[in-house]
């Protein structure tokens, strides 16, 4: 699928395709476009390279539905790991904050986002069912939410809290240590650590 206009040139074409990033706007994404075509070709091609290996190659978990480019990610194929837990994430870099500390051995489940009402993002968006379907797989005991605490996580958090009680599971949240308006991407190790100790 191409967005580009019959009469656009490829310098716009690419202008145009780089302030879809988030956080660029026109300027940035011109600056860009003409820093790789007139000073960093050799970047402009390791770029494209990347990003088609990257379209080809990576996909979902079928069971966390993180980024791997296997069936299921390193995390879900261990054995070692504690799958009476389930710990309930927005992104891969929450995951990886998560791992950091060291002290959660047990499964993830990655929604990829969070309940945004005004981006007209729900719970079904967000593969809610999915979620349902993953902790109802009969072993897991306790779900984790360690969504962040923005408004958007709070509501993320309720509704799934509310979904996964009606089914029956045990639903505890990262404690409060965590500061209001985090992402877990940003917050540091041994705050998320005791974060976890102290969930309810
Ligand atoms: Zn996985």
């Amino acid at each position: 699928m191409s967005t580009s206009h019959p009469s656009q040139t490829r310098l716009e074409g690419l202008i145009e395709a780089l302030r879809r990033l988030p956080g660029v706007g026109i300027k940035s994404a011109q600056r860009m476009a003409f820093h790789l075509l007139q000073h960093d070709r050799d970047a402009a091609d390791q770029l494209a390279r990347a990003l088609d290996g990257a379209l080809a190659a990576v996909g979902h978990c079928a069971r966390c539905h993180t980024f791997t480019e296997n069936p299921l990610c390193d995390i879900c194929a261990d054995d070692e790991r504690d799958a009476q837990q389930l710990c309930v994430v927005e992104s891969p870099a929450d995951q990886a904050a998560l791992e950091r500390t060291g002290s959660y051995r047990g499964l993830y489940y990655v929604l990829m986002g969070r309940i945004s009402p005004l981006d007209g993002v729900g719970a079904s968006d967000l593969g809610a069912g999915q979620l349902m379907d993953r902790a109802l797989d009969g072993r897991v005991q306790e779900v984790i939410l360690a969504v962040s605490f923005t408004a958007e996580g709070e509501a993320t958090a309720h509704v799934l809290a509310e979904a996964l009680k009606a089914r029956g599971l045990r639903v505890t949240r990262l404690a409060r240590g965590v500061p209001a308006g985090s992402e877990l991407e940003y917050v540091d190790l041994s705050t998320i650590a005791h974060a976890l100790v102290d969930r309810r």
